[in-house]
């Protein structure tokens, strides 16, 4: 099996038979070359149904989280969205493809670094990757109609939920260090939220002012 049919494999079987279904998703998530993402070694499984370690300690989150959470932004295509760690920028590249512009951050340099560089190549426009602790937001480009978090935090960091836009979706994966639920908190009004708690989850952790 080539490339293109392993990622045409993964969007079936793993993210659609899941219960992903917005086209618009489902359709990043079928181009956006994943392998490019990964090192040389680990190749033969950047299709596969798992994270994948990216050095620092750090992962490529599993497709279906990276799917699952995405579709939770509910974008059409006209957002500014905030990425809160960036890893290897395969999650920034398919924000990419369903956002107008999507601004990313990580906390260490040379997977910023790393990750910039992949999403250069690839052509992408409309990504602008900063190294910075995420928990503060980034509140020179707010307010963000999406802020997707892939990092597990323990508690909702309140500079994220103050750089909402009202309408605007923040989903982060919150709890403790071992396990985390994905929480989505939608900006309803100045100071009202609506929250809703979905998938359990386990992601590396959160790490700065208003995180571990
Ligand atoms: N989205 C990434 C991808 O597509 O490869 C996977 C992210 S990885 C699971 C979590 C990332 O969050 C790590 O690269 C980590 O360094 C970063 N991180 C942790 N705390 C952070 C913070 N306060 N600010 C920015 N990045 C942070």
């Amino acid at each position: 099996m080539n490339r293109a049919e392993s990622r045409l494999q993964m969007v079936a079987r793993q993210i659609k038979a899941r219960g992903v279904s917005d086209h618009r998703v489902l359709a990043a998530m079928g181009k956006v070359q994943r392998h490019e993402f990964v090192a040389d070694n680990q190749q033969a499984s950047a299709y596969g149904d798992h994270p994948l370690p990216i050095g620092e300690g750090q992962t490529i989150s599993q497709p279906y989280m990276v799917a699952s959470m995405t579709e939770s932004l509910g974008l059409d295509g006209c957002e500014r969205v905030l990425e809160i760690g960036t890893g290897s920028g395969y999650q920034a590249a398919v924000l990419a493809e369903l956002a107008r512009e999507v601004i990313s951050i990580e906390r260490i340099e040379s997977l910023a670094a790393r990750a910039r560089t992949r999403i250069d190549n690839l052509g992408y426009k409309n990504v602008t990757v900063i190294v910075a602790d995420g928990t503060l937001g980034w509140p020179d480009q707010a307010p963000y109609q999406g802020i997707l978090v892939t990092a597990g935090a323990p508690l909702v960091p309140k500079p994220l939920l103050e750089q909402l836009d009202i309408g605007g979706k923040l989903v982060i994966p919150v709890g403790k260090r071992q396990t985390q639920l994905v929480e989505i908190h939608t900006r309803t009004g100045p100071e009202d939220y609506d929250t809703r708690h979905e998938t359990a989850c386990r992601f590396v952790d959160l790490i700065g002012k208003y995180g571990w």
